[in-house]
């Protein structure tokens, strides 16, 4: 197999709608630690099998694929991704492509406080840690698992590592910690950190969402207005999906509006699961299986010629039809019904990464 151009200049590629495609999200596996009730409710699941997930190596070879196209972003994701053993070799081995300018990491936080100081040092640029509340026992209620003092932990462990800034996601539902965004706020601040609401989405298995339960990006902005007084929105910044505010303090906060106001129209990213199906949207139904052509040998032009194609033909905007179901009516419950699901495990938030 020739390898993709490690120093080749990329071919940019636009979908139908005229979006790039910049920024990959590399799910590394699907197996997670936390049983978040909006993500990974049952405690088991239909697992992709170990054979088919990537090797670093493969997942190595196929970003190169992608950044010949223009990525240049990387966020490793999963399930949680520092289930996967020794995920530094990985970081090493992305950042042998130098087209490949930041690579990010999501992570539920348990383990991170093990793995945070071999991350900073093998080049990891960034940290997400996702974090819903600042009470055990609720944290222990949402996810299944005792790990909040863990997940502390990961959180401080991030700073101490070296990394210049930290971003705390907090999926905002309604009845459940919506008490919580100015708590939060402050929360961050104290650790210099950027919190970013995410409204509650209807992806996969999230078989708990309901309308009722998304806490709107005004309902959260109400809120901090009524706790903090002003709060000015910063220009947006290209395709990044939160819009960002700032408290008269200069604390700097983030809301993702991805219910009520979808930003598919810039959305420059792409998904690959941890077996190599590559998805162009995260409510796609069907991705497309990269897997089998790498390990038949398929060679870099062509394997650069399925990416471009598939991106070209692109008219996915899973987020903003979602909405305009809901303006019929016909917008209830979870996305797919829990059958398909077992049928397909790659359908689930946690298979392709959030
Ligand atoms: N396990 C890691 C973590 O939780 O950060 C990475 C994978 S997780 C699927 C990625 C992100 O997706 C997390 O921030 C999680 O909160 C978010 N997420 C999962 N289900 C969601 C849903 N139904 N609506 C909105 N965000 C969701
Ligand atoms: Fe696991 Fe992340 Fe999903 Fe929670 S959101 S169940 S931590 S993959
Ligand atoms: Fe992009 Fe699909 Fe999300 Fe819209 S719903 S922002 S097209 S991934």
């Amino acid at each position: 197999m020739d390898e993709p151009g490690v120093n080749r200049a990329p071919v940019a590629v636009e979908d139908r709608f005229g979006r790039p495609l910049k920024s990959l999200r590399l799910s590394v596996t699907d197996r997670c630690n936390l049983r978040c009730r909006y993500c990974m409710p049952e405690e088991d699941y239909v697992w992709l099998p170990r054979e088919d997930v990537l090797s670093f190596e493969e997942l190595a070879t196929l970003a190169g694929y992608f950044a010949d196209v223009g990525v240049e972003k990387i966020r490793l994701t999963g399930g949680e991704p520092l289930l996967r053993r020794d995920l530094s070799r990985l970081v090493r081995l992305l950042l042998q492509d130098r087209r490949i300018q930041e690579i990010a990491l999501t992570t539920n936080g348990v383990l991170l406080a093990e793995y945070a100081q071999e991350l900073y040092e093998a080049g990891l640029h960034r940290v997400t840690v996702s974090l819903d509340t600042l009470r055990p026992e609720r944290f222990r209620r949402l996810t299944g698992r005792d790990e909040f003092a863990r997940v502390l932990d990961g959180i401080e462990s991030v700073g101490k590592a070296g990394f210049p800034d930290l971003k705390l996601d907090t999926v905002a539902i309604r009845g459940f910690n919506d008490d919580e965004i100015v708590p939060l706020i402050e929360f961050a601040r104290q650790y210099q950190a950027e919190v970013r609401f995410i409204e509650y989405m209807d992806v996969g298995g999230a078989n708990e969402w309901s309308m009722e339960k998304v806490v709107s990006c005004a309902s959260i902005l109400d809120d901090v207005r009524a706790h903090y007084g002003t709060v000015a929105p910063l220009p947006e910044r290209g395709a990044a999906p939160a819009q960002r505010y700032r408290l008269p303090d200069g604390t700097i906060f983030g809301i993702i509006p991805s219910t009520t106001m979808p930003f598919c129209g810039s959305c420059d990213r792409s998904r690959v699961t941890a077996d190599g199906l590559w998805y162009l949207c995260l409510y796609a139904m069907s991705g497309m299986d990269l897997r089998q052509p790498l390990r038949r040998g398929a060679s870099a032009e062509a394997m650069r010629e399925m990416i471009c194609h598939g991106w070209a033909a692109r008219q996915d905007r899973g987020a903003e039809e979602r909405k305009g179901l809901e303006q019929v009516g016909l917008r209830n419950g979870s996305l797919i019904g829990i059958d398909r699901l077992r049928e397909d495990p790659h359908l689930e938030m946690h298979a392709r990464g959030g």
